[in-house]
């Protein structure tokens, strides 16, 4: 039995076997071959075994995400019996008696430098497909596994140095029971991933447990206390099933009055929210109880798209999702790429510190074709329901300025083509970067609302980076410095009369409803599985009291100190 300690990132206690994921070195070498015929048929076998991959990874999208999602992995499917390909690869095999690795790579590269001089954008999109599926080829040739996930079959606690976002989104979720990586931090992608699926996640638990694992290893994962246990005996698992037992009964009952107001007890109410990222979260949302959309991540589309997503596919979207809603609000986040968020397609330029360089309204302010589109489809999506448009890494006024100027642009443009658009657009900014915070009374005159990112604020507010484990206990939101941010903000909004939300993952933890309830918070948004814990929280609680704690828990000098006055003063919530 060995324990591993790290960061507790999302609750909840999982036990079962370990699957590692480990990232795949795909270098060959260039050889001749004495015999071009055994080498194309030991070419034909690695296509064969990546059409039935593909067939694989098209039903698993259709089950887990949707089929237009899905569609991706048909289409690469018809890309494996591209004659001309195949025609160039069989060539180089037969003629130059070279092996199938490099003529596979020989023969894609030159078709694809011949697409993409062509400068047309469906074509380059094609180049995209292309080379990923040449990839899953060469995989096979080589004889080692593409995809992280491959050869998990049975639910698994997930251990790896890292999850990427775009790894997430082939993943089957029914086989996953907690994730624990080496990096990152509480408010990294893993982390919220975890949370919105409900499972367990620890991060920062060091590189050894790499080394130590094995798959198939039995674990118990919990996330509550941040701690990993390899080869638990059977006294620890029978208490780990004890206490997962024990959450999942509270979770039930929670769930029962997941559609009732978070009223507290005084009769002071307050908004309950959901974070998405696509149409199947939207669902997720309105069964867990929420009142609206309190930050729709559009990003999460275009990384889940093979192309930057045009106009017309983002408005089906934005459309799909807002009918789910009829005349619910849902802020609608435009595009927030930059820091660790990149989109295959779109070549981002080389920074030295990308979480301070071109990220979020930055990057599209500096260049307008990659937010135009999405403007014109959510004003488009917006007829017939009630859109928020909310821009993000807002430092400066003039960035909400000339963000104003090209929703207003759109609405020009649109008008002239005689498209019916909804005059009732709220627009609204993040306060996630602690200047935006003490300029908040000027902001708040430039919109109608503001959403607290306490991922952002708090990890630029402590500079302390929000995906290295390393800083991960330095990087919180209950730190008394964000705390004073958010109480600043808040005062300002109110002070003009706009409303004020919060949006980061602060918003799920039971811990923070006191304080955030206290600060005069008007709408917590959060992932969905959060929301019937929180309102029950929220129900249980004082507005009047928690208003009174607010002006001791400020004075606190740490945020082990405030979390601790919290778990004293409010022991019901417990
Ligand atoms: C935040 O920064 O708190 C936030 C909600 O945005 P994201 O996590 O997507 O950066
Ligand atoms: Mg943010």
């Amino acid at each position: 039995m060995k324990t591993f300690n790290g960061i507790a990132i999302s609750p909840g206690i999982a036990v079962g076997p370990i699957f590692k994921i480990r990232k795949a070195d795909i270098s060959f070498q260039r050889k001749s071959i004495s015999n071009p015929q055994m080498e194309w048929l030991r070419y034909q076998e690695a296509i064969a075994i990546t059409k039935k991959q593909l067939e694989d990874l098209y039903s698993i999208i259709k089950r887990n995400v949707d089929e237009k999602d899905a569609e991706i992995f048909h289409a690469q499917l018809l890309m494996l019996e591209d004659p001309d390909l195949n025609e160039s690869i069989h060539q180089i095999i037969e003629v130059d008696h070279i092996n199938s690795e490099s003529a596979l790579m020989d023969a894609v590269n030159s078709y694809i430098a011949n697409i993409e001089s062509l400068q047309d954008e469906y074509l380059r999109g094609r180049a995209i497909d292309i080379r990923d599926v040449a990839k899953k080829v060469l995989c096979n040739l080589l004889n080692i596994k593409e995809s992280p996930f491959d050869g998990l079959c049975q639910p698994s606690i997930i251990i790896a140095d890292d999850i990427a976002p775009s790894d997430t989104a082939i993943m089957d979720k029914s086989l996953v029971l907690g994730f624990c990586t080496v990096k990152g931090g509480a408010t990294s992608h893993v982390a919220i991933l975890a949370r919105s699926m409900g499972l367990a996640a620890v991060a920062g638990i060091g590189s050894d447990i790499l080394n130590v694992s094995e798959d198939n290893n039995m674990a118990i994962l919990d996330g509550d206390q941040g701690l990993l246990v390899i080869d638990p005996d059977n006294h620890l698992i029978k208490d780990a099933l004890f206490r997962q037992n024990i959450a999942i009964i509270r979770q039930s009952q929670n769930r029962l009055h997941a559609n009732d107001p978070a009223v507290t007890i005084d009769k002071h109410k307050v908004e309950i929210f959901a974070n998405i990222g696509n149409e199947k979260e939207a669902k997720e949302a309105i069964i867990a109880g929420c009142e609206g959309i309190g930050l729709l991540r559009t990003e999460f589309i275009y990384m889940q798209s093979d192309h930057l997503p045009t106009e017309q596919e983002q408005y089906c979207i934005y459309k799909n999702i807002l009918d789910i809603f009829g005349m619910k609000p849902v802020i609608l986040r435009t595009l927030d790429i930059g820091g660790d968020k990149k989109l295959p397609y779109f070549d981002l330029p080389k920074e030295e510190n990308p979480f301070l360089g071109q990220r979020g309204i930055r990057l599209c302010l500096a260049y307008p074709e990659l937010i135009k589109p999405q403007l014109r489809a959510a004003l488009r999506a917006a007829n017939g329901h009630n859109l928020h448009i909310m821009f993000p890494m807002v430092a400066d006024i003039s960035e909400v300025k000339a963000a104003k100027e090209l929703i207003s642009v759109c609405y020009k443009e649109l008008n002239k083509e005689g498209t019916l658009i909804s005059p009732s657009i709220k627009i609204g900014i993040m306060i996630e970067i602690p200047a935006a915070a003490l300029i908040a009374d000027k902001l708040a005159k430039e919109v109608d609302f503001f959403s607290i990112g306490t991922n952002d604020l708090s990890q630029y507010t402590l500079a302390a980076d929000r995906t290295n484990a390393s800083v991960a206990n330095l990087a919180s939101a209950f730190h008394p410095a964000v705390l004073k941010l958010i109480q600043k903000i808040i005062i300002d909004a109110h002070a003009l009369g706009k409303k004020v939300g919060l949006c980061g993952e602060l918003g799920s933890e039971p811990e923070a409803a006191p304080i955030l309830l206290g600060l005069g918070l008007d709408e917590f948004s959060m992932n969905p599985v959060a929301i019937p814990g929180i309102k029950s929280v929220l129900r249980q609680l004082s507005f009047e009291n928690t208003q009174a704690f607010v002006n001791s828990v400020l004075q606190a000098p740490d945020s082990a100190s405030v979390k601790k006055m919290v778990r004293e003063s409010f022991p019901q919530i417990f």
